[in-house]
């Protein structure tokens, strides 16, 4: 029988209650299968780490992380400790550390989920962001001098490469020509940004050649949230810089219902070293500890973790589960209106894949 080894991190806020959460539904998955287990290990990091240790996590946290099938992730953010400490120290260390560098979103409207633009059907709004997860914006370049004083300067570089560019966006084109619609957009700020998006835009249009079969255009940035909103449906395969894809993928997950829902893959698409899935929404300190938390973005970072692994089945099953629930409005978290706990939602989910165990599948 295959063990995959999984990483878990849970982190802050309510990344520690979807994560055990996310935990159950694989146990439950195991339980319903014959071919394969799962092996976790916890990894307490993150902001109480922080204050006892100075640090996110320990200098040596990725040698861990090596040997591991996959990672889960919860979320890293803490209200008492700056937000750029949180993020750089836990889940930039790892995903920059871990080479994965293609940020995979992909945002539908689920089954009984009501989705705040009116006009526009399930069918119509179904994305998939690709994000540069390793440079551009973030790539942590820049610095600050005269700190403190009226002449004080800060500068954040974004920084392109070619190499980083090219690899992006030919993941991206593979995962549209993957897709039924073979469709591709490219969103850009090479109008205002004449440097590293012009050269952004040219390697896309050399990297478009290896892909006859799929459809392109480019979008600026700011025409591509009101496309988004008016003519979802224009809209397949979505490639953007980090900073781009990161603004772009809230407001996707927000047009599919909410933030609790959506998925995010970290993927190092040579396998060299594992990749790491986790819910889009952060550690929203508001809800945390009162079972309010959404587990639904959780359980969708767990099919894109087993579709990544080549468990196609069982990912199919535990996507028919999450969708059997979210058609349910009883078991709706209050972010969907309804009343449902984290506990109740997680035991739905757990209980259809048990129930399902063995059947056909029915979606696809
Ligand atoms: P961070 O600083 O870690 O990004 P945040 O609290 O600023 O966290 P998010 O966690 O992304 O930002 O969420 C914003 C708001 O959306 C939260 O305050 C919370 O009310 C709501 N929210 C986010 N995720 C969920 C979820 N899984 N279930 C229910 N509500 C959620």
């Amino acid at each position: 029988m295959k063990t995959y080894r999984i990483a878990m991190v849970p982190g802050d806020g309510i990344g520690k209650e979807v994560i055990p959460a996310g935990q159950r539904v694989l146990e439950a998955l195991a339980a319903a299968e014959s071919s394969f287990q799962f092996e976790f290990e916890n990894f307490a990091w993150g902001g109480d780490y922080y204050r006892q240790h100075g640090e996110m996590m320990p200098a040596n946290g990725l040698d861990a992380l090596r040997a591991k099938d996959a990672i889960l992730f919860g979320s890293a953010g803490d209200p008492h400790i700056p937000d750029h400490i949180t993020l750089w120290g836990l889940r930039l260390k790892i995903c920059q550390g871990l080479d994965q560098y293609a940020n995979v979103r992909p945002t539908r409207i689920l089954p009984g989920i009501d989705a705040p633009l009116k006009r526009c059907r399930a069918e119509d709004l179904n994305w998939v962001i690709v994000r540069e997860n390793t440079e551009g914006e973030y790539s942590g370049a820049g610095g600050r001098v005269h700190q403190g004083l009226p002449i004080e300067v800060a500068t954040d570089l974004s920084v392109m490469t070619h190499a980083g560019v090219e690899r992006i966006q030919r993941f991206g084109f593979r995962l549209a020509q993957s897709r039924p619609r073979k469709l591709l957009t490219l969103v850009t700020k090479s109008n205002a940004q004449r440097h590293a998006m012009v050269m952004w835009d040219e390697i896309a249009a050399q990297v478009a050649r290896e892909f006859p079969d799929v459809t392109w255009d480019k979008e600026m940035v700011d025409a591509a949230t009101a496309r988004m909103v008016n003519r979802p449906a224009s809209l397949d395969t979505i490639v953007a810089t980090n900073l781009h894809a990161d603004i772009l993928s809230d407001l996707a997950a927000a047009l599919a219902g909410s933030l609790g829902i959506g998925p995010t893959a970290n993927i190092n698409p040579e396998r060299v070293y594992p990749s790491m899935f986790e819910p889009i929404h952060g550690s929203a300190f508001d809800i945390m500890g009162k079972g309010l938390a959404n587990p639904v973005g959780t359980f969708w970072s767990v099919v894109m973790m087993l579709e990544h692994l080549g468990q196609m089945d069982a990912a199919r099953r535990v996507m028919q589960a999450i969708e059997h629930v979210t058609a349910n409005p009883r078991l709706h978290t209050r972010d969907l209106g309804g009343t449902a706990t984290t506990a109740e939602v997680t035991a739905a989910v757990c209980a259809e894949i048990g129930a399902t165990a063995g059947k056909p599948l029915t979606t696809v």
